[in-house]
């Protein structure tokens, strides 16, 4: 990897604590596509994880203290690096995470968005006057930054999902210390590399590799932590919300979703097969926002199911590098054993594979792009997040039907529907339980609006001017004696 990149040092195997860069290589980082190591990387555990929480506490008052257009400029440079390096961080997330290149180079684009737009809304952290209730005393409320922040993410996004967090932390004036996910730990380090290279301060932002356990208990722990952002598992998110509750820490949860996506029989089919694609196989069917069971109505049914199995079985699979590539390997054989679940659990339920269904020809964690037709409402697909290439089509009847189906779960991250009649589009769009909701689009990600969800789906925003809002407190002041 290191000879294909045009700047190798953005190739890190130690850890970014204090402004040093510590640790010894010794967790192997392995590409997916072909098995073989690219990098290692520290096993740092609790007493490197407090050190670092210590080091972003001697930083903080005085990156609090900046003016906001010093940590804007401070912000802007990080950004405009990560765009002229976007090639190389592109190859770094393809050779640890296995998505195609072009996904790779999309997601450095965005996750170099989010740095660009915290670095404005860094200067617009207004406060409020309050009309007084008495005549002696004035009123307001100013905002300050939190403090110090845990941020913990996953591996599908290895680049946005740190910039998404450590961006809107950095541009409020908090200090952080990151744990990226072990599968791809190469993308933040690049990251922070370049962080410090556009003159983030020693101590302000920290990276650490290791042990996710006790480094996670530490960040939610330590007296000095304010805040803990996390993405991954509604399973480890749940641990990180019992262990943030002894010391009442603020938490930032983006969690699992189960998102339906809905085609009503008056909706444009072919831009819904394209938003299904998008929606469905983007970055294997490994994000959160998946949609997860498809619900086509009666009317449209086969014409759907046929259309969107014609595109699936054209999908070139292989390594993310190769040109025309549009699905990669899956992230580990647990995930490939997952997809076989719910495939073989739907056809006891008298599904048929319409496309796909099976492991690749190429071997390792490549799977056949699938599609699933005649799916029943309570197949496990429809209950539980895939996180792979399926798409479970289950047929519907109307409209109370389908909105009754997508709410019945714990999860409410993203949902989608296809549909033209304007009454519809309302009344869907505010019936359904989750925090976003796509109509006619499958991609709803960006980094000026707010992302996140209801129910089990996790706690708080990321992107556009809310994403602020989680690392400031709001101090309320009275001016009595006037
Ligand atoms: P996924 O299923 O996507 O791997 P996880 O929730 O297991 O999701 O992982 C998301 C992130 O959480 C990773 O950085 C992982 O190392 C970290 N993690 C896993 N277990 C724990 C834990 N007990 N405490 C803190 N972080 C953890």
């Amino acid at each position: 990897l290191r000879d294909h990149l045009k700047d190798p040092s953005l190739l890190r195997e130690q850890c970014y604590i204090d402004g040093t860069w510590v640790g010894q290589p010794e967790l192997a980082v392995n590409n997916p596509a072909t098995g073989a190591e690219i990098a290692k990387v520290a096993q740092l555990g609790a007493a490197d994880a407090t050190r670092a929480v210590e080091a972003a506490e001697r930083a903080f008052p005085a990156w609090a203290k900046l003016t906001a257009k010093q940590r804007s400029n401070i912000l802007r440079k990080w950004f405009e690096l990560i765009i002229a390096n976007r090639e190389d961080l592109a190859l770094i997330l393809t050779s640890e995470q296995g998505k195609p290149l072009s996904e790779a180079l999309g997601e450095v684009d965005i996750g170099g968005a989010y740095v660009e737009f915290f670095a404005e809304e860094a200067r617009r952290v207004y406060g409020e006057t309050i009309p007084t209730q008495r005549g002696d005393a004035r009123l307001l409320a100013i905002k300050q930054p939190i403090g110090v922040c845990g941020a913990i993410t996953p591996w599908n996004f290895p680049n946005s999902m740190i910039t998404r967090k450590v961006s809107p932390a950095l541009a409020a004036g908090c200090t952080v210390v990151l744990k990226p996910a072990n599968e791809t730990p190469l993308s933040a380090l690049a990251l922070v590399a370049l962080a410090e290279k556009a003159g983030v301060p020693k101590g302000v932002f920290n990276v650490i590799t290791g042990d996710a356990p006790p480094i996670g208990l530490v960040l939610c722990e330590h007296p000095a932590v304010r805040f803990v952002g996390f993405t991954g598992s509604t399973e480890v998110g749940k641990i990180l919300y019992k262990q943030a509750a002894v010391g009442v820490k603020k938490l930032g949860l983006e969690l699992g979703g189960n998102a339906p996506f809905v085609v009503f029989d008056d909706a444009d089919i072919d831009a819904a097969v394209e938003g299904a694609i998008v929606s469905k196989y983007r970055n294997m069917g490994q994000t959160c926002v998946c949609a997860n069971r498809l619900y086509a109505q009666d009317k449209i049914y086969d014409q759907f199911v046929e259309k969107l199995s014609k595109k699936v079985a054209a999908m070139k699979i292989g390594d993310g590098t190769e040109q025309g590539v549009v699905q990669g390997p899956l992230i580990n054989m647990e995930a490939i054993d997952k997809v076989e679940r719910h495939i073989a659990d739907a056809v006891k339920g008298g599904a048929k594979v319409v496309t796909g269904g099976k492991r690749h020809s190429l071997g390792r964690t490549f799977f056949e792009p699938t599609v699933l037709a005649d799916v029943k409402p309570d197949a496990l697909v429809s209950r539980e997040e895939t996180f792979g290439p399926l798409a479970a089509v289950i047929r519907f009847k109307d409209e109370a039907d389908v909105i009754a189906m997508c709410n019945k779960s714990p999860f409410g991250l993203a949902s989608y529907f296809y549909a033209r009649d304007l009454g519809r589009v309302w009344r869907v769009a505010e019936a359904l339980e989750s925090g976003m909701v796509g109509v006619n689009s499958g991609l709803i990600t960006t980094e000026v609006a707010p992302f996140g969800g209801v129910k089990e789906s996790g706690l708080g925003r990321e992107g556009s001017h809310h994403g602020m809002d989680e690392y400031l407190e709001i101090k309320y002041v009275m001016m009595a004696g006037v």
